[in-house]
């Protein structure tokens, strides 16, 4: 299973997580909200971002902005 690292939008905590779908929801261990956020998988963190890597690689609405 994929891990990935979950911030928690109300307590702040950052906490890693394994799950068996990139779309599942996870509760933060600390306050057990479940408004936390998927950031960045280790694997998407090491591609180079900026320096004009995007819009080919972009498949999701809205962060291509600028692009038309
Ligand atoms: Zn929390």
């Amino acid at each position: 299973m994929p891990l990935y690292e979950y911030r928690c939008a109300d307590c702040g905590a950052k906490f890693d997580e394994l799950v068996a779908s990139a779309d599942e929801k996870v509760a933060c261990p600390k306050c057990q909200s479940s408004k936390t956020e998927k950031l960045l998988s280790v694997f998407a963190a090491a591609v180079p971002s900026g320096a004009g890597a995007g819009a080919e690689s972009c498949a999701r609405p809205g962060c291509g902005s600028g692009f038309s």
